[in-house]
C-alpha cells in the first residue's frame, strides 16, 4: 500500500480536458495544468465529480 495518495482532477478547460494528478498535500491549492496553462483549484474533498456510473454489483 501506498501512503501517498493522488489526487486526480481533470482540466476544466472544455478545450483541454487533461487529466491532472497531483498530490494530496496540493488540496485547497491551485495547480497549473501541464497542457494548456490553465490555474485549477484542487478541492478539499475527492468529491470531484459525481460519476453517474456507480460499481454495478
Ligand atoms: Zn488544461
Amino acid at each position: 500500500m501506498s501512503t501517498k495518495n493522488t489526487v486526480r482532477i481533470m482540466c476544466p478547460s472544455l478545450t483541454c480536458r487533461t487529466v491532472l494528478a497531483v498530490p494530496e498535500s496540493a488540496r485547497g491549492k491551485t495547480v497549473r495544468c501541464k497542457a494548456c496553462g490553465v490555474t485549477v483549484l484542487i478541492p478539499q474533498a475527492a468529491t470531484t465529480a459525481a460519476d453517474p456510473n456507480k460499481k454495478a454489483g
